[in-house]
């Protein structure tokens, strides 16, 4: 089975590659490195002892994507490949829209053109917003006001239209929580440009000497420890993820949380990456970060009822596995 993968040299995209091709997949990488490095190609190779095809082109690209489609006789696709900084996308709305949007369309009209019938989307536990934790599929979505969010809940809209009258689709809308950790190889990982936006790269940044210390967004949430709870996901049970949700699913429009089910406190984070790589992260409380919500996890029950998946990984191998990457980094 050939599988495309846009998106593929990225953090989530890169984790999916291997376990696809450690599974016997073949994989043809679609990314036009905005951010990502090609040498990931190189590490995917090393780490399973086979080289993806590796196009450096954009989603968005009618031509080249038409090329791919119309070159190899490709059986699904998992689209990774998008823009994600939500305070970026504040600032540069219509390069989100377009870039998010117009990828998810080129890609379903290939898939219909020629007869691709598995399609893997990477949504967001952002489209929940301000539910009520535990986040269920059957919510009514209520996407942050950020475009980012916006982008992921237009495109589940427009896979589930499309899905509508080609029935012989199946569609897997995969609702991410907080995707963190590596390989356990150290050589693929999360390797964001610049100050990291996120909890888990900025802390190992911090662990490294880079950055001086954590900033810890609020303690005044009501949570048990007042400090924001989130539910982190380990990259390669995610990937995992990826893999059953492409082998299981039938026609018709799937989603699925993809999370653990276990909310952590910034705090506990830090206490358990302290712990797993005797390391001190220096941190400071600091006021709240505007549009975050207090918590934030999964009910993961359909998953593991449909797909018969879980999440095997805790939060020692997540602060583990993070910490050895980013050790090996430059
Ligand atoms: P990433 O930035 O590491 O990977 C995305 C990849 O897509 C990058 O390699 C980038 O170069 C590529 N890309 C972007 N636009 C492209 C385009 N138009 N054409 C070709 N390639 C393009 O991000 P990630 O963390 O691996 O996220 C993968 C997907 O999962 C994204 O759609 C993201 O929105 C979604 N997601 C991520 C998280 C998270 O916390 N990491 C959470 C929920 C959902
Ligand atoms: N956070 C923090 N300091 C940081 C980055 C994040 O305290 O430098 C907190 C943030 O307020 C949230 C949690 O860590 O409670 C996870 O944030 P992240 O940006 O990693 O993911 P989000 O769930 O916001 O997408």
């Amino acid at each position: 089975m050939l599988v495309l993968v846009t998106g593929g040299t990225g953090f989530i995209g890169s984790h999916t590659c291997v376990e696809l091709l450690n599974s016997g997949y073949e994989v043809i990488i679609l990314d036009n490195l905005v951010n990502s490095k090609r040498e990931v190609v190189d590490r995917i190779a090393q780490i399973t002892g086979k080289r993806p095809l590796f196009y450096e082109a954009d989603a968005t690209d009618e031509t080249a994507v038409d090329l791919i489609f119309s070159t190899h006789p490709i059986d699904g696709v998992i689209h990774f490949a998008g823009l994600k900084a939500v305070g970026e996308s504040v600032q540069m709305p219509l390069a989100y829209y377009k870039n998010n949007l117009l990828s998810t369309i080129v890609l379903m009209e290939n898939c219909v053109k020629y007869g691709v019938q598995r399609f893997v989307f990477s949504s967001s536990a952002t489209v929940y917003g301000e539910n009520q934790v535990p986040f269920v599929e059957t919510m009514e979505l209520r996407p942050r006001t950020n475009p980012y969010g916006e982008t992921k809940a237009m495109c589940e809209r427009i896979l589930t239209d499309a899905a509508s009258i080609h029935p012989e689709l199946s569609v897997s809308l995969l609702r991410y929580f907080n995707p963190v950790g590596a390989h356990e190889s150290g050589l693929i990982g999360e390797a964001p440009q610049g100050i990291p936006n996120n909890l888990m790269p900025y802390i190992t940044q911090v662990a490294k000497g880079i950055l001086p210390e954590l900033q810890v967004f609020g303690n005044d949430y009501p949570t048990p420890d007042g400090t924001g709870v989130r539910d982190y996901i380990h990259v390669v049970d995610l990937a995992e993820g990826h893999l059953a949700a492409l082998e299981q699913v039938g026609p018709g429009v799937h989603i699925y949380n993809l999370g653990t089910g276990r909310g952590t406190s910034v705090l506990e984070l830090i206490s358990a990456f302290e712990e797993a790589n005797s390391i001190r992260i220096p941190y400071r409380i600091v006021g709240r970060r505007p549009g975050d919500v207090a918590e934030c996890y999964a009910d993961v029950s359909k998953a593991h009822a449909e797909l018969g998946w879980t999440a095997k990984r805790g939060v020692y191998e997540m602060c583990r596995d993070a910490w050895r990457f980013e050790k090996n980094q430059g």
